[in-house]
């Protein structure tokens, strides 16, 4: 599988967080530091991040698949990715 870029212009792209899967409770915890990783850039750096999990480890906050609705995302479809839910596993299912 492609590495998908860790960059802001592909976090403002992903559409994980109006997917069912990423469940209210986890959107109030990680809005803090998501909203950082929208303006500050500093992604590169990051192993883990709750959000744009193509390119990042799996969430330590979504525990049960709801729905993937990562086949609509513009990252999905620029990185040729073909898995979901790379929020539950690494390298997706
Ligand atoms: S493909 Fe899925 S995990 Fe990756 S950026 Fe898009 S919505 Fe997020
Ligand atoms: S990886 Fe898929 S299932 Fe997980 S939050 Fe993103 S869109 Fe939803």
């Amino acid at each position: 599988m492609a590495q998908v870029a860790k960059t802001k212009e592909n976090l403002k792209k992903c559409i994980c967080m109006k997917c069912p899967s990423y469940t209210f409770g986890c959107k109030m915890k990680n809005m803090p530091a998501n909203m950082l990783g929208m303006m500050m850039g500093s992604l590169e750096k990051k192993e883990h991040f709750e959000g744009m999990y193509c390119a990042f480890e799996e969430s330590r906050c979504i525990k049960e698949g709801k729905g993937c609705i990562c086949p609509s995302c513009e990252v999905y479809k620029e990185n040729g990715l073909d898995k979901t839910y790379f929020c539950l596993a690494k390298g997706g299912k």
